[in-house]
Parts: C-alpha cells; structure tokens; sequence
C-alpha cells in the first residue's frame, strides 16, 4: 500500500525543463547556474540538473552543496546567501563561488581561503532597489570590487551581480540591469581586465530575457524555480516557455472526511490557528472533502494547484486540508487520492517535509 501524503518527483520531465531553460539562455549568450534549494537538494533532481546540462549548482545552504560535491556530481558550487562570519571556513571547503557584499565577511573568507592554501572565487551583489542583499551604493560598490582585486589576495573577484524579486518584488528591466551593467564595467576598467560573470537575477529575469530587452552585459543568471517548475513563468509573469512542464512534482494526499457542510463558521468569530482573521464566503451547504494534508507538509494550501479543475481548495491547519468538490465531475468517496502539482513553496516545503513519502520516477 503507498502512504500518504506522496510526493512524485518526475526526473525525465525535470531534466527535460532544465534542458529547455538552458537552451533559451544558450540561444541569448546566458550561461545560467542551477539553484538546488528550492527542491532541498534531492540529490536525484540535483543529478537531473547535471545531465540536463548546468556546469554549476547553486544553493543558501552549504549543506546542500556539500551533499553536491560527495555525489560526485561534475559541477562547480556557488554559494547564494551571503556568508555568516561563522562558516566562512565552510564557505572555502565547499563553494568554489560564493556571492558576498560586506567587506568584513571578504576579509574573513580571505583569511579562511589563505589558511585553506586556496583561491576563492566571488561574485559582489549590487543591490538595485530590492532591498535584500547587495551592495547600495554604485561608489561603494566600485570601491569595493577594486578593493577585492588590489588587496584581498586569497580571492579572485569572479564577477558582479544582483538579486531582484525575492523580497522588495521589484521586476527585472533593462533600465535597472543596465545600472549593474554600467558599474561593472566601470571595475573592468578600474581593475584592468574583464569579470567572468555578470549575474543578472533569478527565474524572475527570464521574461526580460525572452523578450530581448537583457542589457548585451548580462551573460549568466541564477535559475532555481523554472528549472523545476513551470507554472509560475506561465501564471505569475505571463511568461510561458515551450517544452516545460509542469508534472515535474505531483502531491498526492487522502481523502479522511466527506460530505456536504455548511461554508460559513457558525458561533462567534475570532482568529484561527496561526493567529489570522481570515474571510469565510457563505455559499450555503456544499459536498467538501477533508484530506490528510496540512500547512506542515506545503505551509500555504494555496499555493497547491489540484489536478481536478472542480476542486478549490478552501483552506488547511497544520495537519488538515479542506477542499470544496461540490462542482467537480467526479465522485469522490472516502480513501480516495487527490492529487496536486505545486508553486514554488509548496514544493520548498513538501520537499524538506519528513512526513511526506517521496517517490522518484525515472
Ligand atoms: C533562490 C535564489 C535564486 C534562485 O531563484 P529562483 O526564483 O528559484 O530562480 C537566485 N539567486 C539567489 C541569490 C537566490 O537566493
């Protein structure tokens, strides 16, 4: 008997999606990085990424990389949260790049590389108004780099780059990239030769990207969603992208109660469990099923996208899931399996989740 909740993770169409990715960026003059940490590292999917064609993995978290490196995977390791001052000897045993923007945190890590009897390569963020990582202010940033190159000896200065996006949801444009782009040329002329690599963002650059409008500069991007994933290129940035699938990753969860309820809380209302005073729609008596699935395997139910269009999922506690199947074409009875494919934090909960069974198709 399978248990559940089960999480089937589809290599073949995984290493077809990341093929597809490398292949549009190719095409374009990008040579992108594939970041491991959405899907925590599962070292199946991590190979899939090597087959498909990526020469470099990229995580925040250096146990995932480490796990990168005793697979024996034929890839470089870059480092994408910038370095606790606590792990910079870490940082030089497993990353062969890492992204930084503190000077303090680069002195350390030249010490740490020096004492390593090696070279480290880095990548300074520039922050363009994300308001995450990076470093603010275009003289600084210059400043910076050239102080990299002239003084920190155990370092090479690898390249420039920046994230947008992630926190401040500020969208990828020519006009913000090309303030990365024009700063880094001015370190090229400073320093007196050519950086390897100008990071242009994440999943969320690739709109940009496909619509030609990426400064000529741009030459690699950071991809972890769309290598995975497809439909948030697709559903979020109207973006979609021939041959990506989106059965990469499918949740299955069990039906544990059915039948018809009302839709509206009946009492006095206050907050539910996480503390939130959410909105309850009355659609009178509905036929609803409760599934064996909760906010501790996927956090936001929402974030689910059920396989059968008539279900919506209406909300989950930690360990129980309520969907309305009232206008669904099928008739589900109890035991029955209802599947989902995933957005993105779904997957980067139900991944690290050690409830959810996982099944790898090859
Ligand atoms: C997570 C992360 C990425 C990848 O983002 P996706 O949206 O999954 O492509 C890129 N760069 C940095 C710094 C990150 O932390």
């Amino acid at each position: 008997m399978d248990r559940y909740p089960l999480l089937e993770i589809d290599i073949n169409v995984i290493r077809r999606n990341a093929a597809a990715i490398l292949r549009e960026c190719r095409k374009r003059g990008i040579e992108p990085f594939a970041v491991v940490k959405g899907f925590n590292a599962i070292p199946e999917v991590m190979a899939a990424m090597a087959d498909a064609g990526y020469k470099t993995l990229a995580s925040s978290r250096l146990q995932h990389l480490a796990a990168a490196k005793d697979a024996g995977l034929p890839v470089k390791t870059l480092g994408l949260r910038i370095p606790m001052l606590s792990e910079v000897d870490d940082v030089v045993r497993i990353c062969d790049i890492s992204l930084n923007s503190q000077a303090e945190t680069l002195r350390a890590l030249d010490r740490a590389s020096e004492a390593a009897g090696r070279v480290h390569n880095v990548i300074l963020m520039k922050d363009l108004g994300d308001l995450r990582e990076g470093i603010f202010d275009s003289g600084e940033f210059i400043k910076t780099a050239v102080y990299i190159e002239r003084e920190l000896r155990n370092l090479h200065l690898y390249g420039t780059g920046t994230n947008l996006t992630c926190y401040g949801s500020v969208i990828p444009t020519n006009e913000n990239l090309s303030m990365l782009a024009e700063d880094t040329v001015k370190i090229e002329e400073a320093i007196g030769r050519r950086l390897e690599v100008v990071s242009g963002g994440g999943t969320s650059s690739i709109p940009l990207m496909m619509s030609g409008e990426m400064p000529k500069k741009i030459n690699n991007l950071r991809i972890g969603e769309a290598n995975a994933l497809s439909c948030d290129l697709a559903g979020y940035w109207q973006c979609p992208i021939e041959g990506l699938s989106n059965r990469s990753f499918v949740l299955k969860a069990e039906i544990i109660e059915i039948g018809e309820k009302p839709t509206h809380p009946i009492g006095k209302l206050g907050i539910n469990c996480f503390g939130d005073i959410p909105h309850y729609e009355d659609r009178g008596v509905r036929r609803r099923a409760l599934l064996a699935l909760g906010a501790f395997d996927v956090a936001d139910p929402g974030k689910l996208i059920p396989d059968d269009p008539g279900i919506k999922v209406l909300g989950a506690s930690s360990d129980h899931m309520i969907i309305d199947i009232h206008d669904s074409k099928c008739s589900y009875k109890l035991g029955d399996i209802v599947s989902f494919t995933l957005r993105y934090q779904a997957m980067l909960f139900s991944t690290e989740c050690p409830c959810v069974e996982k099944r790898i198709i090859n």
